[in-house]
């Protein structure tokens, strides 16, 4: 049986702070702070701050976590490079666990997918496509990214292109596409596929709930509690390195 832990929730009015904070006694976490847009963002009484949130909100969040030397857990997206580097930052002196997906089945295609590259090797295309509700904001999703960012290491290839339109010409072999579809309230699906002469694989993971998030998002609180200052994923958390 784990026990109580405080959270100090930010974004705790949107989708997924309102998904966390109904799900958090189930997973034995006290929300002691709800924290949104026009507050002060702070950790005090807390054993750890969850953030999903918005990128804007990254250095408040860093800060507070400093302060008061309480762990991070942030699932929030859409970070800019100077974003990412103020949490880098922080994970020297905190341990903190950012990332782009908090389910445990996207933390499942992440490894099939870099197996799946591993196997095919060059001869094989690389596409991913990602679909998302009409109010998601920032494009493509971070767990799009974080499977480009597999594929890229796996492949050792470096142009991502975002789309395409007009006369773009024939496909390269060292590009990887990126598509983001937006619509509806899909919660969130991924697929990667490997298309080769002949044949095509497709991996591809659908969340039909945020529930999957949230608790991923409330078992890496616990996680974090005692670990090292450093940057974790789920994938950490999961014993899946
Ligand atoms: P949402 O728009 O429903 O909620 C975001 C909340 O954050 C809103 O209530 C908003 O008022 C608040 N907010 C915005 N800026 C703020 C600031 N500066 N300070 C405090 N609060 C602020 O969005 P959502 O669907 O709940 O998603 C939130 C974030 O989490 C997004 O970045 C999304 O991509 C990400 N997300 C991550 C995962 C994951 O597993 N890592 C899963 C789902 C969503």
């Amino acid at each position: 049986m784990k026990s109580a832990l405080r959270a100090a929730v930010v974004g705790a009015a949107g989708r997924m702070g309102q998904t966390i904070i109904a799900l958090a006694n189930s997973e034995s976490v006290e929300v002691v702070s709800k924290l949104d847009q026009g507050d002060q963002i702070a950790s005090a009484g807390a054993d750890v701050l969850i953030d999903f949130s918005q990128s804007d909100a990254t250095n408040a969040v860093c800060e507070a976590g400093l302060k008061t030397n309480t762990p991070l857990v942030i699932g929030t997206t859409g970070h800019s490079v100077e974003q990412r580097k103020a949490i880098e930052s922080a994970a020297k002196k905190l341990p903190i666990v950012f990332a782009s997906n908090f389910s445990v089945g996207v933390n499942a295609l992440f490894w099939l997918t870099e197996q799946a590259a591993r196997i095919f090797g060059d001869s094989f295309d690389l596409e991913i496509v990602e679909m998302h509700h009409r109010l998601k904001k920032d494009a493509p999703s971070g767990t799009a990214r974080t499977l480009a960012e597999i594929l890229k290491r796996e492949r050792k290839i470096a142009q991502l292109r975002y789309g395409r339109e007009g006369m773009v010409g024939e496909r390269g072999s060292s590009e990887i596409g990126i598509h983001a579809v937006r619509g509806g309230d899909v919660v969130g699906e991924h697929s990667v596929i490997f298309a080769g002469n002949g044949e095509r694989v497709e991996l591809t993971h659908r969340a039909a709930s945020r529930e999957t998030f949230a608790r991923g998002a409330l078992r890496a609180a616990h996680w974090v509690i005692g670990k090292e200052p450093g940057l974790y994923d789920m994938r950490d958390v999961l014993g899946l390195r």
